[in-house]
């Protein structure tokens, strides 16, 4: 067998786990009953059974590396972050889809279609020699590349059904599969979208600030919160709200994402009560109340580091 292609089976770093089965050719897998079921680019599962039968590293590599789990569990509570993990390493989790905030952005079957940003997939290409799919780019409210400061383009649409339900897989290429020009992703043109994308590319990276979770995310968005005056304790003052989002000219950033200003997990989230479960929400609301995603970053570093000296033991608490 010739090097290359043993090079070529290998798993990249930040391809998506789906793709990388499918590009092995393991299209799907038989059910107890006898059905079939298609690999989920988004939330994979079975990565233990996968990792074994196709001699990959270890499977926690595997999601850490490539799958959205570093960025997903960081909006969620202890329970349901142990829920996401097992959906990955074993059996599919009913109900996973809602719980991580994604129903809507995986609902309708046209919204969804991987990205493609063509300078990551010319650096591929120079590395490995072939292009694969990148995990940052699976959620459709992603339009930039944070790495290139690169638009993402996408299939055209009827190429995207036939790639979603077809048995022929195409790895990214510089044209669509039907030859024309690839699409763009919609986009609203606001500033806001490349901080999203910064803020999106540095929590899927697991190594970047591990300690921050819900809780931190949650009390950082409080505490801008109030400084902003737009809350108190317990109230929400939405007249302030309106006005400062609407200042910032982020509605329609916020509908084209499916973001509701006006709704109860928000409230929650500037109340501190909770965080925002679809990560490019969470996300979104941190650049609306900082402004950019730089500041936020320095905020969530300094506190990694507060609560990791802090786990060991080299914080002196004062008495
Ligand atoms: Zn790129
Ligand atoms: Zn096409």
């Amino acid at each position: 067998m010739n090097d290359e292609i043993v090079e070529d089976l290998q798993i990249r770093d930040g391809e998506a786990f789906a793709a990388y089965l499918l590009r092995r050719g393991y299209y799907d897998e038989k059910r107890h009953r006898g059905s079939r079921r298609k690999h989920s680019w988004v939330l994979p599962s079975r990565l233990v059974h996968h990792a074994e039968r196709l001699g990959l590293a270890s499977a926690d590599r595997l999601v850490d590396e490539n799958t959205l789990v570093p960025v997903l569990y960081r909006f969620l509570s202890r329970s349901d972050e142990a829920k996401l993990i097992g959906h990955h390493l074993g059996e599919p989790s009913l109900g996973i889809t809602g719980m991580v905030g994604l129903t809507v952005s995986l609902g309708p079957p046209l919204r969804w279609a991987p990205g493609i940003c063509l300078c990551c997939m010319s650096d591929d290409m120079e590395m490995y020699g072939h292009t694969f799919w990148r995990r940052d780019f699976l959620l459709p409210e992603i339009r930039w590349c944070a790495r290139h400061n690169a638009p993402l383009y996408r299939l055209c649409d009827p190429c995207t059904i036939r790639f979603g339900t077809g048995r022929k897989f195409d790895m990214p290429f510089y044209r669509c599969l039907c030859g024309r020009p690839l699409a763009l992703r919609p986009t609203t043109v606001h500033s806001h979208e490349r901080e999203l994308a910064k803020g999106w590319q540095a929590l899927l990276d697991s190594n970047f600030a591990p300690f921050i979770g819900s809780q931190e995310i949650a009390a950082l968005t409080n505490s801008r919160a109030r400084e902003l005056g737009l809350v108190t304790d317990e109230q929400v003052y939405e007249d302030r709200c309106d006005d400062y989002f609407g200042a910032q000219r982020l509605r329609a950033l916020g509908k084209s994402i499916d973001f509701l200003f006006n709704s109860k997990p928000v409230a929650n989230a500037l109340l501190g009560q909770g965080c925002m479960r679809h990560p490019v929400h969470g996300i979104f609301l941190l650049v609306a109340l900082f402004g950019n995603w730089r500041d936020v970053e320095n905020l969530m570093i300094s506190q990694s580091e507060y609560l990791e000296a802090l786990d060991e033991g080299l914080v002196m608490i004062e008495t």
